[in-house]
């Protein structure tokens, strides 16, 4: 297995304005020169499950991210098939672009599972054209009770003024689907450990339907999603020691609002602008987030594991030596003894990272 980091953040190491688009041209060549074929994390046994229909070796999933790769891997394992995930290990999924062979892969899958709301933004025209060739396409996060991009940086007045903006869309009927950062749903889901086990019985359902075995499926779906609201126990559990006021973050981009949700912190502050990771903060943005992070209870810095760290360490420079940077694994899995080889080793490895920096 080749584990492929890959550091096309052209958009962080230029200086000057907003690229809140991050649909570059310059990025995503940088992304498919890293890119190598897929990785094969979760291979049930071939016929150990009652999977009928769907041909010998049983149904054939393919999942976009390392997370949902690893947790459909367990839920296939246990029914019986196999699971392919498209992204390697230590990919950042905004940044990801297919090879042939995934696009390949995707067509020849009995399904396949993305996270959806804009994740994926180099493999979203792979997904479309490949459900246009007939695959199956399940997107997750759209299902999972999806919530916006919180107003993260802003000062309690243009807080106020948000939520006055809401109330106003509230009494003109208006859908509340923008007004947030740039417009759109979070699909951050998977730092809620609640979501992924949602996420389990969403799949298990759509594979029953397509294997005609809903008995197995069901079973599988229920057995993986329990030991999930363990994991989401277990998470409770480790954050436990950090007092209210502490339960504050400061993150590389927006990627913690579910988690913030579920686990009952605020997002202060982030360093690249938006929900993705390709864009790059003006220098007003910096010069705001300093003051955000110099005045929160823990000075921290949460750092992301696929991310370079340049631009993190300059900030955390700016804000003085009380400042420490704690890298967390955000959009991908781990490699091996990392601690986050499982999607449940790495959020239980992310939750005690935070708990112990904002204790400290
Ligand atoms: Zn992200």
């Amino acid at each position: 297995m080749k584990f492929v980091f890959i550091m096309g953040h052209a958009a962080m190491a230029g200086e000057g304005t907003k690229q809140m688009t991050g649909r570059r041209a310059g990025l995503r060549l940088a992304a498919v020169v890293g890119v190598t074929t897929a990785v094969v994390l979760g291979t049930g046994l071939a016929g150990c499950g009652n999977a009928g229909g769907t041909g010998d070796d049983g149904v054939r999933v393919v999942a976009t991210t390392t997370m949902l790769g690893d947790v459909l891997g367990d839920l296939v394992a246990c029914a019986g098939g196999r699971t392919t995930t498209l992204m390697p290990i230590g990919a950042d999924p905004h940044d990801f672009a297919p090879s042939s062979a995934d696009i390949t892969a995707m067509v020849r899958a009995d399904l396949v599972v993305a996270n959806g709301l804009g994740l994926e933004e180099g493999l979203g025209d792979a997904i479309a054209n490949a459900a246009k060739d007939g695959a199956r396409v399940l997107e997750v996060a759209p299902e999972l009770d999806p919530i916006p991009f919180a107003a993260a940086g802003h000062d309690p007045d243009e807080a106020d003024h948000e939520a006055d903006h809401e109330a106003d869309h509230e009494a003109t009927g208006e859908a509340d689907q923008h007004d947030h950062a740039d417009g759109t749903m979070d699909p951050h889901v998977w730092h809620d450990v609640a979501r992924m086990a949602t996420t389990a019985r969403l799949v298990a359902t759509e594979l029953g339907k397509i294997t005609h075995d809903t008995e197995t499926f069901d079973r599988c779906g229920a057995q993986v999603a329990g030991e999930l609201d363990g994991v989401d126990a277990k998470i409770r559990e480790i954050l436990r020691v950090v007092p209210a006021e502490r339960r504050i973050l400061i993150t590389d981009h927006h990627a913690f609002g579910y988690f913030a949700e579920a686990y009952d912190f605020t997002v202060a502050g982030v360093v690249v602008p938006g929900g993705s990771t390709l864009a790059a903060p003006s220098s007003a943005d910096l010069a705001e987030l300093v003051e955000v992070i110099r005045a929160a209870a823990v000075p921290v810095i949460f750092s992301n594991t696929a991310l370079s760290a340049d631009l993190i360490d300059t900030v955390a420079a700016e804000v003085g030596t009380e400042a420490t940077v704690v890298s967390l694994f955000v959009g991908s899995l781990g490699a091996r003894d990392s601690g986050a080889e499982t999607y449940a080793a790495m959020v239980q490895t992310n939750a005690q990272r935070i708990a112990e920096a904002l204790t400290r």
